[in-house]
């Protein structure tokens, strides 16, 4: 049997569900340590061992989506690349915008991380993944992308 590659991003908002009576009271075994130093229980494995506490079947758990905890994740990340709080983030700045000096660049990306009107009409997935701004008679464009 092979393994089933998962991408992990399609996970997020993501949480298990009995496959026979979708109760989301579901258990998996796992093996808890002892730490010394921090005086606690450390969850140090997870089985694959399922268990629903609703009906009883012992299986594997299948997966919802919470689609609006989804939404808000995605919402937060990308309001967290355009303040600057994203250490794994990467901004591409296209040629247009590449050929100004520094200066406009710098007003750009501050312009751009004050943005904070967002709705239906230039949000509607509620995500805050794209916009646009006029500075200095330049029509800006801006765009985030999540990738796993
Ligand atoms: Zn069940």
């Amino acid at each position: 049997m092979g393994q089933v590659k998962i991408n992990t991003w399609d996970l997020v908002g993501a949480y298990p569900v009995c496959g026979a009576c979708g109760s989301s009271k579901v258990r998996r075994d796992a093996w808890a340590e002892w730490n010394m130093a921090t005086r606690e229980w450390e969850l140090q494995n997870i089985f694959d061992d399922f268990c629903c506490d609703n009906c009883g079947l012992a299986g594997l758990p299948e997966r919802k989506v919470d689609e609006e905890f989804r939404r808000k994740r995605i919402r937060r990340l990308n309001d967290a690349l355009r303040h600057g709080q994203v250490k794994h983030g990467a901004i591409v700045i296209t040629a247009g915008p590449q050929a100004k000096d520094e200066a406009f660049l710098g007003q750009a990306t501050r312009a751009i991380a004050a943005i904070d009107m967002f709705s239906e009409d230039n949000d509607p997935h509620g995500e805050h993944d794209f916009g646009a701004l006029d500075l200095e008679g330049e029509k800006l464009v801006w765009i985030t992308s999540t990738a796993a």
